[in-house]
């Protein structure tokens, strides 16, 4: 039975202005958190970190407009730079590897950030970057389903002030990387579900990648 999917924006006037601070291109990976980051907090991390989170298509776009591989510019916790589903612990704990886009070394920005420049890709940035300040928190919904809250990340300064973002605009990033994930890690995730390879009492977690090497 297909699974009903509903965005819904949750941040009341959320009125916005980009100040061109590079904030959110530098990328913060809350201490208290650990490698994997349990379900019960993962609304919490959210709200705390600004890692972005790439798609495939993100990678592919990125890939061809700069000629890099994708572990130039992808942080996983695992080799596969594209991001996987692993099951450990007996079934019971299931492992999302999202890639996110890599920092560099020091300040922790984004590794296509330039001093004084801003973002050197940005015709291709990531939907991610596209969305920032707004976020996405995934929740269980009525019946299995599943809603997709659209929040922001207080901590950029260009929230309340400016004008009304483009709710539809959102919406339509939104649903696109969504869609896009499910294609990749939901059709995993299903494939060992069916394979039994999943407990049904299973846990699942998210991967921060990258945090060991930097005290960010
Ligand atoms: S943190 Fe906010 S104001 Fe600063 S560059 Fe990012 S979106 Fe713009
Ligand atoms: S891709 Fe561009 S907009 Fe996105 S974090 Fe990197 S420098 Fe910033």
């Amino acid at each position: 039975m297909p699974v009903r999917v509903e965005i819904r924006a949750a941040f009341g006037s959320g009125v916005f202005r980009c100040k061109r601070c590079g904030t959110c291109c530098h990328h913060r990976r809350p201490q208290e958190f650990d490698d994997l980051v349990p379900p019960e907090r993962m609304a919490e991390f959210l709200e705390k970190s600004n890692l972005i989170y790439l798609t495939e298509k993100d990678i592919d776009k990125i890939s061809r407009r700069t000629g890099l591989e994708a572990e130039e510019f992808v942080d996983t916790l695992y080799e596969d730079k594209k991001g996987s589903v692993r099951v450990d612990e007996g079934a019971k704990r299931v492992i999302l590897d999202l890639p996110v886009m890599k920092s560099r070394e020091g300040d922790g920005a984004c590794v296509f950030f330039r001093d004084g420049k801003g973002c050197t890709i940005y015709p291709v940035r990531p939907a991610a970057c596209r969305l920032f300040p707004f976020v996405v928190v995934e929740r269980s919904g009525p019946s299995g389903g599943i809603v997709l809250e659209i929040g922001y990340n207080p901590t950029c300064p260009g929230m309340g002030e400016g004008k009304e973002p483009d709710i539809r605009k959102l919406e339509k990033l939104v649903a696109g990387q969504f869609s896009e994930r499910m294609e990749t890690v939901g059709a995993q995730v299903q494939c060992l579900r069916m394979e039994g390879k999943i407990h049904p009492a299973a846990r699942i977690y998210r991967t921060m990648p990258g945090k060991k090497d930097r005290s960010l």
